[in-house]
């Protein structure tokens, strides 16, 4: 794929963290030990680290990722000022971290990806792959209700010409390259699952298990994922938009048969009742019509959104060691 020859790379693993108090000691031991393992057979750099990204915590997250980071310099932990959510906590840590890795794995917090597929991440990325998707093999950790209405998603996502891949959830390696690509990406509404794809870039698939989570509930509370799911599908398609004329010509042709037959019948002198008609008549048009205005409406609240250019994290504080702390809330809002 690429001429030139890889050499060993950092490798950076970005883990965003919200409330996961009950899991993250687990957590840095797990994917601590997976680094150092992977540092003695030589397949990633000696300066190698995991990022973890504190998003805004109410609990004792962020006391715990300094007191990790305090004891072993393997940690880092980048602090945002508030809870932006999982997609901008992705980013604030890839950005930090293209400034010291040569390539970037974003993991979970709570071990249900496998990490073991690290060494087939790196593999890939040695062959020349500048993006690495994680895919899950299947979906039985998952209850009922995530399984379907994914399954659905997915589905309605493709109909809608977005390019994610099916399965594919933030467990993904990027090359420096491609994360310097990314940081050209100004927009508020980020669908990285969506937007990736759509770059170009050599990438490849690494099939993992899911595991059910180490400890711990989900944080995607029900709210938070539809929102991701109509950022998804609003931030990398206008065929809704589209859609709303193709219906408005539908209701234009069958109003224009309605009034010709109505036409009709009074010229003929017949008078029905009609009030069923008359009802369904203007309860689907008026239906329709805000309908339309709420889709419109919702690429209006993204059109103003994105007007206002505002940051889309800003890191409060990033710790390496326990005598270096930065406190760059200027510098490193992006
Ligand atoms: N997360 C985050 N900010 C949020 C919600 C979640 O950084 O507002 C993190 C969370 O700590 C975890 C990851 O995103 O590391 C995925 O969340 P979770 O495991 O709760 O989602 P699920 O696996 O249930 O979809
Ligand atoms: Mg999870």
């Amino acid at each position: 794929m690429s001429e030139m020859e890889r050499t060993t790379p950092v490798l950076y693993l970005v883990v965003p963290c919200y409330n996961e108090e009950e899991v993250i000691e687990k957590s840095a031991q797990v994917l601590g030990d997976k680094l150092r393992r992977l540092a003695q057979a030589g397949k990633i750099g000696e300066d190698s680290k995991v990022m973890f990204v504190n998003d805004g915590s109410k609990d004792r997250t962020l006391l715990l990722l300094h007191r990790i980071a305090a004891q072993d310099a393997l940690f880092s932990v980048v602090s945002l000022a508030g809870n932006y959510g999982h997609q901008s906590a992705i980013l604030a840590g890839m950005m930090t971290a293209r400034q010291y890795a040569d390539a970037v794995v974003t993991i979970d917090a709570d071990l249900q990806q496998d990490i073991e597929a690290l060494d087939k991440f790196l593999e890939s990325y040695m062959a020349g792959s500048e993006v690495v998707y994680g895919v899950r093999n299947d979906r039985h950790s998952d209850g009922f209700f995530k399984k379907s209405t994914a399954t659905m998603y997915y589905r309605l996502m493709h109909l809608l010409g977005s390019k994610v891949i099916t399965n594919h959830a933030d467990y993904r390696l990027m090359s420096k390259k491609a994360l310097d690509a990314l940081s050209e990406y100004k927009e508020t509404n980020l669908f990285l699952r969506g937007l990736i794809p759509t770059m170009g870039f050599p990438s490849d698939v690494v099939y993992f298990d899911v595991k059910a989570r180490e400890a711990g509930h989900s944080k995607y509370t029900l709210s938070k994922m539809v929102t991701l799911a109509m950022d998804g599908i609003t931030s990398m398609s206008v065929r809704p938009l589209r859609l709303i004329s193709s219906l408005g010509f539908i209701v234009f042709v069958f109003s224009f048969v309605m009034s010709v037959i109505s036409l009709v019948d009074w010229v003929r002198g017949y008078n029905v009742p009609g009030y069923t008609t008359t009802m369904i008549v203007s309860l689907l048009i008026g239906g329709i019509t805000l309908l339309s205005l709420g889709i419109i409406g919702e690429y209006v609240g993204k059109i103003y959104m994105e007007t206002k250019h505002r940051p889309r994290y800003i890191i409060d504080t990033f710790v390496w060691k326990k005598e270096d702390v930065m406190d760059d809330r200027e510098e490193r809002t992006e």
